[in-house]
């Protein structure tokens, strides 16, 4: 239902089996149905294949065979999903069964014409669908053949990664503040599946990606015709969901309204795009499906009313003059009042009686009724009915004819629109396949515009793609964090980012807040943008096509499953260590923070020996392990960038700009000191730093001091080593005190101690 959905999101249903042969949790087959669209995916893979689409998909519903629950390492993998677990008895998941299930589903005899399905993949296909026919009451919506994306088509990101990157969903879990929000621009439910689609699944093929870019570009160039399109796009109702409603037998007469404007919008979108001329591929094929099933279209609208009710028991579905016997019904309907009151007046003539009148309620119908007075005046053809206070009822064959006339055609007009409902229904189905590619036809004009207006409104680009495994950005920014700093009044720092052979790693050192991290996702997200099709947040790129795209920043753990902050980082960076291939880009921030400085300096160290040697895949590495920067002496395609500040005054401003070259220190303090660290524990730092960097060993004993301000810090920065007591002592000139100045002194140097 509508108003229980999120209209720009897909709702899934997702069934699991696992299927591997040595080692059960090692394959799986996953089917994934979103019945209020008919959309349906089909796919196996890995583990890490299984954990990445279902976070795409967020599924609200997981079938599975109940064995699972039993085998530790499958129930592990499907716990962040406990809240939509639902297993079914082994039994369920059957290839034999599941093939009839489909082939019923379909109403073919064979599955060889909708794809080559392995029977695993059927097995699972099957369960789920007979799982959807058990929770529709035995109806089964309309699905689309199954879809199995190839995962060589797509670019591979795994679980992790589109949560760092916050693509569908903030790291708190919310819409806003995911790069979706901050690029779908989308007027209609179509268009913002759709674009949840192509970010679940970005391509690879550069020939499919330039089509849509095509599309993209057409819009850009023609405000006019962009403007035109909106305005019609606003009014196009959620087909899709209107047909899935139909075919599960729930359809309400606005559903009927919903397709006949869906039909006449496409079809006036269509001719703008033809006559505006020049469309690029992808708009003429797109110009095809928006043309859908002209006679049903007609047919609707002849048929609909303008304006119509949510129940077809309701009435008023169906337009006077589209059918006859319902005119004629609604006649003796509507003409009831006067055939009344015809009546209402021969009996009072007839009778005499001029204050008799007919008169209806629930539990007797029509009935005469006049004064106990007048009663004795009425002939025999009155026959009496009721008694009250002051009247009498009657009724008459006349009168009872009458009511039954007027029952039968209310009835009627009731029943014949029903029937006409279901024959446009009907009619409607006949044609469902030619209604979806139009649905789905605006919502990819619709994605493509939205493209187009982040290009003209907020300055994105169309990107050059390639087959090389080159990264070439000029003025890239980060897709939310610039809307949110646009939005604040601010400004966001653009900044390039060159990796190719020559150069394909990049160690980025700088200050804390200094814009590392979102250097590095926006790089990433740039990737993403430009293999959906889409325009990308900088004034110019060449991007050579990425397989899989990996990132492991932030830290968090995962307790419930017995995981460490560290031991995630590790996971994380073990998965991209052992995945990534020389067309991979790789994102890696503070790695090695969650332990001991020397360990993870050395993880750290390996690590981007490992990316350097082994992957030469394209990367960046941030850090704030400063002893990685000489590595760029020995690493010859390993380049150092940092990010600028400027010192003024004692205080650093950070300007967000990443320059060649290295930083040699992270100004945590200053952040600290930013972020409202109580000022002893500032001072305190900064003194340790101190002894620090100068290779010294921090005093253990904290210098602090009770004074009547409260504790402070009493040691001199200069000579951080020295206890303010010990500074006093050797000051002292012992031979020239007297005993009582002595004792006063030492009484001076006790009350410096914290404990005294
Ligand atoms: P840390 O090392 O402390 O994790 P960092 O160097 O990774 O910090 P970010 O988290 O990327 O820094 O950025 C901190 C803040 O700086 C961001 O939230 C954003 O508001 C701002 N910022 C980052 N990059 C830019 C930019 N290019 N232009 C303007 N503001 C920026």
């Amino acid at each position: 239902e509508d108003h229980l959905l999120s209209g720009k999101s897909h709702n899934f249903v997702v069934g699991v089996l696992p299927c591997g042969k040595q080692n059960i949790a090692s394959q799986f087959c996953v089917a994934a149905i979103d019945i209020s669209t008919g959309l349906f995916y089909l796919k196996r893979g890995g583990r890490e294949h299984l954990l990445s689409h279902l976070q795409s998909w967020a599924p609200r519903e997981i079938i599975f065979p109940d064995i699972c629950l039993a085998h530790p390492a499958l129930r592990e993998i499907l716990t962040p999903w406990k809240t939509a677990w639902h297993s079914l008895p082994k039994a369920k998941f059957n290839g034999i069964s599941g093939r009839q299930i489909l082939c019923d589903a379909y109403d073919v005899g064979t599955l060889e014409g909708l794809g080559d399905f392995s029977i695993d993949e059927i097995t699972v296909a099957g369960a789920l669908v007979d799982y959807i026919k058990l929770t529709q009451k035995g109806k089964l919506p309309r699905l689309d053949p199954p879809l199995q994306e190839l995962t060589q088509d797509t670019l591979h990101m795994d679980q992790a990664t589109a949560q760092n990157l916050e693509i569908f969903t903030s790291a708190t879990g919310d819409f806003r503040g995911s790069l979706r929000y901050a690029i779908d621009k989308t007027a209609t439910a179509q268009g913002g599946r759709l674009l949840q689609q192509h970010l679940m699944h970005p391509l690879r093929n550069i020939q499919e990606i330039e089509k849509r870019q095509e599309m993209v570009q057409y819009f850009c160039e023609r405000p006019s015709l962009r403007s035109d399109i909106s305005r019609l796009l606003a009014s196009v109702p959620d087909g899709e969901r209107a047909l899935s409603r139909i075919s599960l037998g729930r359809a309400s007469p606005r559903d009927l309204g919903m397709l006949r404007d869906l039909i006449l919008i496409s079809h006036q979108m269509s001719k703008k795009l033809i006559r505006e001329g020049a469309l690029p591929a992808l708009g003429q094929v797109l110009c095809e499906t928006l043309t859908p099933a002209t006679a049903v279209g007609d047919e609707l609208a002849a048929a609909l009313a303008e304006t119509l009710p949510l129940r077809v028991t309701d009435g008023g579905v169906i337009r006077p003059g589209y059918d006859g016997a319902l005119d004629q019904l609604r006649q003796l309907r509507d003409h009831a009042g006067d055939s009344l009151a015809a009546l209402q007046e021969r009996y009072q003539a007839e009778t005499g009686i001029a204050s008799l009148k007919i008169k209806n309620n629930n539990i007797y119908g029509y009935f005469v009724e006049v004064t106990q007075n007048h009663s004795a005046k009425l002939s025999e053809m009155f026959t009496h009915r009721q008694t009250m206070a002051n009247a009498m009822r009657f009724t008459t064959d006349d009168l009872s004819t009458l009511a039954e006339k007027i029952a039968a055609s209310e009835d009627g007009a009731l029943a014949q629109e029903e029937a006409l409902f279901q024959e446009l229904c009907g009619k409607v189905m006949g044609v469902s396949s030619a209604l979806i590619q139009a649905a789905r036809g605006i919502g990819l004009v619709d994605v493509c515009l939205s493209h187009s207006i982040l290009a003209c409104t907020q300055g994105y680009h169309r990107p050059t793609l390639v087959n090389e495994p080159v990264f070439h950005v000029e003025g890239g920014r980060h897709p939310v964090v610039d809307a949110a700093l646009t939005r604040a009044g601010n400004r966001f720092t653009p900044n390039d980012c060159a990796l190719s052979d020559e150069h394909n790693l990049w160690l980025l050192t700088g200050p804390n807040m200094g814009g590392k991290s979102t250097f590095l996702r926006q790089n990433a997200l740039i990737v993403m943008l430009a293999q959906i099709g889409a325009y990308i947040p900088a004034k110019s790129a060449t991007i050579g096509i990425v397989d899989r795209l990996f990132s492991r920043v932030g830290a968090s753990d995962n307790l419930a499953q017995g995981k460490s902050t560290f031991m995630v980082e590790m996971i994380e960076t073990a998965t991209i260590l052992n995945q990534a291939t020389k067309n991979s880009f790789v994102i890696l921030d503070e790695l090695g923070r969650g332990t001991s400085t020397y360990d993870g300096v050395s993880i750290a160290w390996a690590t981007v020996e490992y990316l350097h040697d082994a992957l030469q895949c394209r990367a960046i590495f941030a850090t704030h392990y400063h002893e990685l920067t000489p590595l760029e002496t020995t690493l010859d395609r390993l380049q150092c960038h940092t990010l600028r500040i400027q010192e003024w005054e004692g205080e650093i401003v950070l300007l967000h700009q990443v320059i060649k070259g290295a930083s040699d220190r992270s100004y945590g303090i200053h952040v600290a000191k930013l972020a409202g660290l109580p000022q002893p524990v500032i001072k305190r730092a900064t003194q340790i730093l101190k002894m620090l960097v100068q290779a010294q060993t921090p005093q253990m004993a904290l210098p602090l001091v009770k004074t009547s301000a409260g504790i402070e810090l009493q040691a001199s920065v200069d000579s951080p080593r020295m206890h303010p007591g010990i500074a006093l002592l050797e000051t002292l000139d012992v031979d020239q005190l007297s005993p009582r100045q002595a004792l006063e002194k030492l009484y001076e140097i006790k009350a410096m101690f914290p404990s005294a």
